[in-house]
């Protein structure tokens, strides 16, 4: 009988960071936060930036709406070398039209970074991806589908990568992109760091998590 339902995360981490000035964010990440709007980090922004930040491999459950979204383009922002014009993030989303919003975030809170990030996603032209791909990019967010397609022709390089983030996890699972996951993730370095994002918290996640994570951390925010 397959082992792999068994909780394998049993770290669960408290720490709250209530101010994004107690976060050490580079200073021009810290001016594009505040000129988006925010003022405070919501509760899953207070418990999962810093952790993340850190290098923790990490399953962060929240519903939508809850700031996940902004809570991971921070991380990102904050991890991205500039002056290295190599991917460095990717993140890879269920659906092309949340891939392009999440572009649009990172490029909006990242105005001050100096950040290439662009939407790697299934419909775009192909040719018009791998140009912009081989004229280089700091973050990669796509479909599985496009992006395994960059990287299996090795239009997209994975040596830079630092951080694999999935988002919407529960979703990508039910719309059958397990196996383009694998794939992808085999495509990897080894020492990349992983993080989930997911509304809730399914048997079919904690396979995957036992799949790619190393003693990872478990957040849980309950709106
Ligand atoms: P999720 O990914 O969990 O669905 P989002 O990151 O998209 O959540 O955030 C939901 C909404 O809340 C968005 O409109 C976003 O701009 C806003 N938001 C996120 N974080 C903050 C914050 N710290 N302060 C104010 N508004 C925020």
């Amino acid at each position: 009988m397959e082992q792999t339902e068994e909780l394998i995360i049993n770290q669960n981490w408290h720490e709250v960071t209530e101010t994004f000035e107690d976060m050490n964010l580079k200073e021009p990440l810290l001016r594009g936060i505040y000129s988006y709007g925010f003022e405070k980090p919501t509760a899953i922004q207070q418990k999962v930036i810093k952790p993340i930040i850190l290098g923790h491999d990490t399953f962060a459950q929240a519903q939508s709406g809850t700031g996940k979204t902004a809570a991971y383009t921070i991380v990102v922002l904050e991890l991205i070398d500039t002056s290295v014009i190599q991917c460095q993030a990717l993140i890879l989303t269920p659906a092309r039209e949340l891939a392009q919003g999440i572009c649009r975030v990172i490029l909006q809170i990242g105005q001050y970074s100096k950040i290439n990030c662009h939407a790697c996603i299934g419909g775009n032209n192909v040719r018009e991806d791998i140009r912009i791909l081989e004229k280089g990019v700091h973050i990669v967010i796509g479909t599985p589908g496009r992006v395994f397609d960059m990287i299996s022709r090795n239009h997209l390089s994975t040596q830079n990568l630092k951080i694999f983030i999935l988002e919407e996890v529960d979703e990508i699972l039910s719309r059958g992109f397990k196996d383009q996951i694998k794939k992808i993730f085999k495509h990897l370095p080894g020492s990349i760091q992983c993080c989930l994002f997911s509304a809730t918290m399914a048997p079919e996640i904690l396979k995957l998590t036992n799949n790619f994570m190393r003693e990872p951390i478990r957040i849980i925010v309950k709106k």
